[in-house]
């Protein structure tokens, strides 16, 4: 598969939407502007890759809304050579997001079968994360921590505080938190070593954080 000027063509269009929508950062939009969404996505979802929904992809899990990755990259707020931890790989979608905007990226997938089949594709498409970690990204990555920021893409039932505690001062968490459907996006920033600031940024849905790994 390639990426064609008509995929362009449409990407352009999905960003136009992005910002009708409120989202502000040029940097995200500039990233979602380049990256080939399509080639992340199963072939038979080809069609769907640039209208702004998620779509489901490996072991039952969803690639998620453009509208959500990029909002919850803006919240992050992600400068260059950043040290970013991203829970849940998935397609790599968002991985490649924080990549092009010059994070150093590592990221976590619970799930075997994408783990595996992310950490080839990245590679191929120029993408390369700092590691890609199969693991539980409940207990972080405290051997590369701190991080200038921590971005969960799952639902999570409660903030784990192992994230917390990698974070630099001024570092960011934004974290999906709920224990039903829907779940609240919520940033916490590490103001000192034991003060947390935290704000909340309305409701999303997201597939489960789940525990462990399989
Ligand atoms: N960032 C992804 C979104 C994938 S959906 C993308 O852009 O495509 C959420 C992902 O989180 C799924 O792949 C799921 O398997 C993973 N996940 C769920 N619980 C996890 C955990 N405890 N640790 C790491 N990954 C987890």
């Amino acid at each position: 598969m390639k990426d064609t000027p008509k995929h362009q063509g449409m990407r352009n269009k999905l960003v136009e939407t992005l910002i009708k929508k409120g989202i502000q950062d040029t940097r995200v939009l500039d990233a979602i502007n380049k990256i080939p969404r399509h080639l992340f996505m199963d072939s038979g979802f080809v069609d769907h890759a640039y209208v702004d929904k998620a779509f489901p992809i490996a072991a039952d899990q969803t690639i998620s809304q453009p509208y959500t990755v990029a909002r919850q990259t803006e919240l992050l707020e992600v400068k260059n050579s950043d040290k970013i931890l991203e829970i849940g790989t998935g397609s790599g979608y968002q991985t490649a997001v924080l990549l092009e905007m010059g994070a150093l990226v590592y990221t976590i997938e619970r799930q075997n079968e994408l783990f595996k089949k992310t950490k080839l594709f990245l590679p191929k498409l120029g993408y390369r994360p700092k590691k890609i970690v199969f693991g539980d990204g409940y207990k972080g990555l405290p051997e590369n921590a701190p991080f200038n920021g921590i971005i969960v893409t799952a639902g999570a039932p409660l903030v784990p505080k192992p994230l917390l505690a990698q974070l630099k001062i001024g570092g960011k968490l934004v974290i999906p938190v709920g224990e039903g459907e829907v779940q609240v996006m919520t940033v916490f920033t590490r103001t000192e070593t034991n003060k947390f600031k935290k704000e909340e940024h309305g409701n999303y849905r997201f597939v489960p954080l789940l525990s462990d790994k399989n």
